[in-house]
């Protein structure tokens, strides 16, 4: 049985992912110390960290983050048994986590998430830019093969008549 698809969504030219907003400063309890930590949100910040103000929290869990705009293809395979699903595609989150094991996670760094739930976490500038590059390069083939498919449609078309 068929799913029905809805119209993908896309998100070229909405704002921009760091508004100009002040800072958030906040405290949680330790839940390791039983003490105070003071820590002030990334700015742009989106999260609602009221719950972590509620109750002691591990600090590792405390992550700062506000996420981009959401693009959804149809898609088919093996995560969507019953037929094409709509899949978020290329959606990313900028984060800070302040008191995360990994060091370089205490910078903004940008989370991508390839398709639905498949992500490359991390991301510092750098990084960022070899995966827009390579990015970069298979859409420039993808326009290639648009004209290509273009090419070819019209001359089945021609054929056929
Ligand atoms: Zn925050």
């Amino acid at each position: 049985m068929r799913t029905t698809v809805q119209t993908p969504v896309t998100a070229v030219g909405e704002t921009p992912m760091v508004p100009a907003t002040e800072p958030k400063t906040w405290t949680f309890t330790n839940c390791l110390t039983g003490l105070p930590v003071t820590i002030t949100c990334m700015p742009g910040c989106t999260v609602d960290h009221s719950h972590e103000i509620a109750e002691p929290q591990h600090p590792e869990d405390i992550s700062c983050y506000t996420d981009g705009p959401e693009t959804y293809l149809p898609v088919i395979g093996a995560a969507c048994a019953g037929g094409p699903a709509n899949v978020r595609t290329l959606g990313f989150r900028m984060a800070v986590d302040p008191f995360s094991s990994t060091v370089a996670l205490r910078l903004p760094h940008l989370n991508l998430e390839v398709m639905e739930e498949h992500w490359l976490e991390g991301l510092d500038p750098d990084a960022l830019a070899t995966v827009i590059g390579q990015l970069d390069r298979q859409v420039s083939r993808l326009r290639v093969a648009h004209a290509q498919l273009t090419a070819a449609r019209a001359e089945y078309v021609r054929e056929a008549m």
